[in-house]
């Protein structure tokens, strides 16, 4: 049996992706120009089947970076002159908020320990904050954010610009962009691709602040201006990741063929499975203790006597999970739910798990 990975990153590949692979060579899709019509065509189809796929209104852009990281990084440099603010509940959310610093900007944030959720009322937003960012699956805790909680911050701050980290919980989350100036996700996990691609979703208030700080602050090759305008022609400033590029396309196709909802109903379904498993087993325990902010996309589990034997008897079998993220390496278990994990890989962790963890 050839191995599963249920790891949150990079992760089991989607299905389809060896025979996309076996078109993109086939099409010369990794030697054309990236300036030449056949590259455009591509590009142009992969857009238009993200905008299908995750209902991305037509007046917001989709540009192309290289990673979740890299879009931390450029959204700060396009939106914020001077203050940031920051909801962080982990290393990711953390990551983003210290990036913002080391760019010199004031990154004020309201901090919580992994596992903890926010009060929202406990967010003390500075007036002169011109951007807030949350992350909307942290998954180096396994807390999920509600939308609408993060919708009213928008409606109680609407001068503000609010921005989304859906790295780890697109295509599963259900996104009003309407509600949100800044969505970013990379391929390597929910959609089951090689790394090295990010997908930045920007509104039309969002180019407007980059277009107007654009001389005060430093934005270079990936500035938004400079992306919209390659984006126009379905192009990038630089060379961008052509295969992966190609191969998004190929999977938005593909899941819009088999249909978001069903997607989203089988990603409950695998949770429910594993959650079975954890409600009848005295050695696994939830990380997060309040049920309404368990990430369905990123399963993460205490086990009891620490995690170490476990991972390697579930390897043993072929079924590679996750360890815990830095400190909590020894102690927990990260399950990634993307829609590459079928319900039929879901039943054989799922029955593993209770086997060894039963005895
Ligand atoms: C993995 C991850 C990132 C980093 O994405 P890269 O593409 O590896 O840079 C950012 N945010 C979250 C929530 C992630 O899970």
């Amino acid at each position: 049996m050839p191995k599963i990975y249920f790891t949150p990153g990079p992760s089991q590949l989607y299905p389809t992706v060896r025979q996309h692979l076996a078109e993109a060579l086939q099409l010369d899709m990794m030697s054309i120009s990236h300036r030449e019509p056949a590259y455009n065509a591509m590009a142009e189809h992969t857009v238009a089947g993200l905008r299908m796929l995750l209902k991305i209104p037509a007046d917001y852009e989709i540009f192309f970076l290289s990673s979740g990281t890299e879009a931390m990084e450029r959204v700060i440099e396009n939106t914020v002159q001077h203050t940031s603010f920051h909801f962080v509940d982990g290393d990711f959310s953390l990551r983003w908020q210290e990036t913002s610093r080391d760019l010199h900007k004031q990154a004020v944030m309201y901090k919580v320990d992994h596992g903890q959720v926010f009060d929202y009322s406990q967010a003390h937003i500075p007036a002169e904050a011109e951007l807030i960012c949350l992350t909307h699956n942290e998954t180096s805790s396994g807390v999920m954010l509600d939308l609408p909680e993060v919708y009213a911050l928008k409606a109680r701050h609407p001068e503000k610009l609010i921005a989304l980290d859906v790295v780890s919980s697109a295509p599963y989350v259900d996104i009003d962009f309407a509600q949100l100036d800044v969505v970013f996700f990379s391929v390597q996990k929910g959609f089951g691709l090689p790394a090295g691609l990010c997908v930045l979703i920007v509104s039309p208030a969002t180019l407007a602040k980059s277009e107007q700080i654009k001389n005060e602050v430093i934005q270079t090759y990936h500035s938004f201006t400079s992306l919209k305008q390659y984006s126009a022609k379905y192009q990038t400033p630089e060379t961008p990741n052509v295969l992966d590029i190609f191969l998004l396309g190929k999977v938005c196709d593909d899941m819009l063929h088999k249909g978001l909802a069903r997607i989203r109903q089988e990603t409950e379904q695998k949770w429910a499975a594993i959650d079975q498993v954890v409600s009848n087993s005295a050695a696994l325990n939830h990380f997060v203790s309040d049920p309404r902010y368990r990430s369905k996309t990123t399963i993460i589990l205490t086990v009891q006597d620490g995690s170490k034997s476990l991972i390697r008897a579930l390897a043993d079998q072929n079924l590679i999970v996750g360890a815990g993220y830095k400190q909590f390496k020894d102690q927990q278990i990260r399950i990634a739910n993307f829609p590459a994990h079928s319900p039929a890989d879901f039943a054989l962790l799922a029955q593993q798990l209770h086997v060894l963890t039963s005895a």
